[in-house]
């Protein structure tokens, strides 16, 4: 019954949406898991929330010309999906990469608004960016993008209406393009962006926040098991923000993490990432904007082109690149070489196929809207600081966030207990639809 009712609700999703592939996906991960919740509970279905949640508020494209140092004009495309404001304004990040289109962004604004709703805060969901790549551009460069992107935006964000953030590609430095533009143009010093710097109104712990919070909620789910992430050998992937501060808090906690990696590949230390190593990617990635292949010339360890991690042993795995970059073969080679936690870093990392190993195996598999809800729920909290205009010490949010985590993980074991068994993928769809679902049904029909 609930099988027949998905298949019908999915083939109704892809004619409205034909080709935005990883929105199908998305919807369809939740949607398994919901189908059956509702059908349970028809006040749910009866108001057809389900059908509403999937369809943005508002889809806003433009276009956003800028002139390159050699003085030629540039056009690049701009997004801002609303995706749902029922608990509070569209929040969500912002994403500069080559590969940014529709459905990609549709996928992330459906998975924010889930997410939003599971760190107890406040916030809708929404998602933005472009197809601009930030990779090889200069300072001014970058500078006049943000700018011409700011200058179309800004008619449809604010603190109270949407709160963009950044994303892959979207670090401080752009954060800071943006929001200066922003103030230009309406005059107006407000929370409308988080992740600012901390002198014009960011919070502290923000940048650390999806790295810590991922460790967080790992260190949870092993807690369910009476272990810890003490002396586990750990694989990260990516090396940008949540994967910087993903190795950070593992190191904290004891833990030996041995890959990194980027686009073209990734690095094999077996003697494992330590704080001074850490430093030394911050650097290379953060301010000189190199590749991951000079840590292994640096410090003599493996490199591999064009490869992703996942082949490594270890005990733990933390996904911090992107989609899709477990795949099911990967799922099975990790389940194969005693991986027992995966706690999803980026968004939708794994593809279905290899969620469904993970479950199978019943190994601790942390999805990503519950995993990596640390980042948003620090944003939230920065908004919090700047209508309130004061700010809360390191130790004061560093404690909100490990709350927040724990309220998440608390959420994902009511919903998604199975025998014998945590389905976290299950908990954190269900825990997060709800709130959601009676914020639609309390305000009718809008
Ligand atoms: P960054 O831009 O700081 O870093 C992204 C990293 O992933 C880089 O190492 C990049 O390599 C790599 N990467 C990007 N695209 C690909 C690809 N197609 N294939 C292989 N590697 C890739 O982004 P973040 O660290 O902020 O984001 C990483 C993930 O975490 C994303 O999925 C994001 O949505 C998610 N996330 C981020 C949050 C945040 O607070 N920043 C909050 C919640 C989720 P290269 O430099 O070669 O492109």
């Amino acid at each position: 019954m609930s099988e027949q009712k998905l298949i019908a609700f999915m083939k109704n999703l892809k004619a409205k949406n034909p080709g935005e592939t990883e929105f199908h996906q998305a919807v369809e991960e939740v949607a398994a898991e919901i189908i059956p919740f509702i059908t349970a509970n028809p006040k749910y279905s009866e108001a057809k929330l389900l059908e509403r949640m999937v369809e943005p508020e508002r889809t806003i494209i433009f276009r956003v010309p800028w002139r390159d140092d050699r003085g030629e004009i540039q056009i690049n495309r701009g997004f801002r999906i609303q995706m749902n404001s029922a608990i509070g304004p569209y929040k969500g990040g912002l994403r500069f990469h080559p590969s940014v289109n529709l459905g990609i962004l549709k996928f992330l604004a459906f998975e924010q608004v889930l997410k939003n709703s599971l760190t107890t805060l406040p916030m809708g969901g929404g998602k933005g960016g472009s197809d601009f790549d930030p990779k090889g551009k200069s300072d001014n460069e970058v500078m006049s993008f943000c700018q011409s992107f700011m200058s179309e935006l800004f008619r449809y964000i604010g603190p109270d209406t949407d709160v963009p953030a950044g994303d892959i590609g979207v670090g401080a430095r752009e954060v800071g393009f943006l929001f200066g533009q922003y103030k230009k143009l309406r005059n107006e010093f407000t929370g409308v962006f988080t992740g600012k710097g901390r002198s014009f109104g960011g919070s502290l712990v923000r940048p650390e926040a999806t790295g810590y919070g991922n460790v967080f909620f790992a260190e949870e789910m092993l807690k369910t098991k009476g272990n810890s992430l003490k002396g586990k050998v750990c694989a990260v992937s990516g090396s940008g923000n949540v994967a910087q501060f993903t190795v950070e808090m593992l190191n904290k906690l004891g833990a030996k993490v041995v890959t990194l990696s980027d686009s073209n590949g990734f690095i094999f230390d077996k003697d494992g990432i330590n704080e001074e190593k850490l430093a030394w990617v911050m650097e290379l990635k953060n301010e000189k904007r190199g590749r991951i292949r000079k840590y292994a010339e640096k410090f003599g360890c493996e490199y591999s082109d064009g490869k992703r991690p996942w082949g490594v042993k270890c005990d733990a795995v933390f996904p911090s690149a992107t989609q899709n970059e477990i795949s099911k073969s990967d799922a099975e080679i990790l389940v194969k070489n005693g991986c027992s936690v995966v706690s999803e870093g980026a968004n939708m990392p794994t593809e279905s196929d290899g969620v469904k190993i993970f479950l199978k195996a019943k190994i601790l598999f942390g999805p990503s809207k519950a995993a990596n809800a640390g980042g948003v729920a620090v944003s939230g909290l920065e908004m919090s600081q700047n209508s309130l205009r004061l700010s809360w010490t390191r130790e004061e949010v560093l404690a909100k966030l490990q709350g927040i985590m724990q309220a998440i993980h608390a959420n994902c074991l009511a919903n998604g207990q199975e025998e014998n068994f945590v389905n976290y993928a299950k908990g954190a769809n269900i825990g997060g639809f709800i709130k959601v679902a009676d914020a639609m049904l309390a305000q009718g029909v809008v």
